[in-house]
């Protein structure tokens, strides 16, 4: 067994490295941008657009649904280097569509849907989420009723990236009322601009939005329900498992905690460089251990992915370890800054242009969305460690 990338690999990398460095937009590297607000939306996607010129957003997907059949460990190099450098390449239909739709899809939805994705030209949204169903998402109330070749929507969806203009929303709506909870819900994929759809954004604490979508009377023709009916469920928890496995964790904690230890280079606190204060190098240290462990365990699940397995728990265990971890490392930036890191990026005197501050609060989302850190803990409990529910 070799655990070093081939030399091919390597070459990749830094293939992918020079080309992102010489293209990207001036600031990207420098502020969070983020694909989900209005005014960085248009601008990602037309990033994108090169990134699948190049054949890289869905490289290890089979060539005939856009993608170069690729092995595995190159997507993973890829996703490491474009989190690495600030790029939000992996949307959620890279990441979490597409390998569903290749899992449970038809052919018909295979052939418009996965070429549209690999080019970059479709923004999703995620409807799982309602104003009452969170965390206990089989509760959801959202009811796909049947009328001849349609599916007729009403009901609402919460904390979703709708506002930045998605073109469709992939959903869980109860088609049967009457059956145990899990066993009611349907996946519809939905058109989002189209009569009886209503965008209001809800502020979050950051510089951010999320949205309240409400469905009137919305029409989905059957030929969008992916998996069987009422089924759903099952299609839902797999996609889950894609949307919480991910090297971008440890790769964007990587280039952060760099642009700690450079300002801790640079600064000093009564007289101290940062630097040579042993506590403030223990910290650092103990997140570079933190950040390479998390590394490592997303690795495994690409390595499974791979094996086209579905990662679980595992997807939990990078999920809980990293988001969490995403919170001690802005807290340690917080802690070295002083006051300064509670500044705000509108701040000439914020150091790394407020990234600590906006990066924060933005962190601790980061536990609660996608299932919270309890409810990963939960999976891993019951799923991992096979104790009673
Ligand atoms: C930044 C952000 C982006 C999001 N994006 C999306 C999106 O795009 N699409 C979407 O559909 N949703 C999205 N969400 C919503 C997210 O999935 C939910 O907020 C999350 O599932 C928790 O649901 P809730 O907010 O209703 O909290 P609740 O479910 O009400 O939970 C409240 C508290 O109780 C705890 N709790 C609940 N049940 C249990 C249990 N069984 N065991 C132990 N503890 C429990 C929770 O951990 C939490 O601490 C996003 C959320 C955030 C913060």
């Amino acid at each position: 067994m070799d655990f070093r990338f081939s030399s091919e690999d390597d070459d990749f990398r830094r293939e992918v490295g020079d080309f992102v460095e010489s293209e990207l937009p001036w600031d990207w590297r420098e502020r969070a941008v983020d694909a989900e607000e209005p005014e960085d939306a248009g601008l990602v996607r037309e990033f994108k657009r090169k990134l699948a010129g190049n054949g890289w957003l869905t490289m290890a997907w089979p060539e005939e649904y856009g993608g170069q059949a690729a092995p595995h460990i190159r997507q993973m190099i890829f996703n490491e280097e474009m989190a690495y450098r600030g790029v939000p390449a992996g949307d959620s239909g890279v990441r979490m569509v597409g390998p569903i739709l290749m899992l449970y899809g038809t052919e018909e939805q295979k052939q418009f849907f996965l070429p549209r994705i690999a080019q970059a030209d479709i923004d999703w949204s995620q409807g799982y989420s309602e104003p009452d169903s969170g965390s206990d998402l089989a509760s959801l109330q959202t009811r796909a009723v049947e009328d001849g070749d349609d599916f007729v929507i009403n009901g609402s969806k919460i904390w979703n990236g709708a506002h930045s203009g998605s073109d469709w929303m992939f959903m869980l709506a109860r088609t049967d009322p009457d059956a145990p909870k899990h066993r009611g819900i349907s996946f519809l994929l939905t058109e989002m601009q189209q009569s009886g759809v209503t965008v209001e954004k809800i502020p979050m604490m950051w510089d951010a939005h999320r949205a309240l979508v409400t469905f009137e009377d919305v029409r989905v023709p059957k030929k969008n329900l992916v998996g069987e009916l009422n089924r759903g469920w099952y299609v839902g928890a797999a996609l889950l498992d894609f949307e919480r496995s991910g090297v971008d964790r440890p790769a964007r904690a990587k280039r952060l905690l760099e642009d700690i230890v450079g300002f801790c280079k640079e600064n000093s606190r009564n007289g101290k460089p940062l630097a040579e204060d042993v506590t403030v190098r223990s910290r650092l240290a103990e997140m570079a251990v933190q950040i390479e462990s998390c590394r490592l365990m997303c690795y495994a699940v690409a390595w499974m992915q791979s094996q086209d397995m579905i990662p679980n728990r595992e997807a939990s265990i990078t999920k809980a370890y990293g988001t969490e971890m995403m919170i001690r490392l802005y807290s340690l930036g917080m802690q070295v800054m002083g006051l300064y890191g509670q500044l705000d990026p509108e701040s000439s005197w914020a150091p790394l242009r407020g990234r600590i501050e906006n990066g924060w609060m933005r962190s601790h989302g980061g536990t609660v969305a996608a299932g919270t850190s309890e409810i990963q803990r939960n999976v891993i409990a019951t799923r991992g460690l096979e104790l009673p529910r």
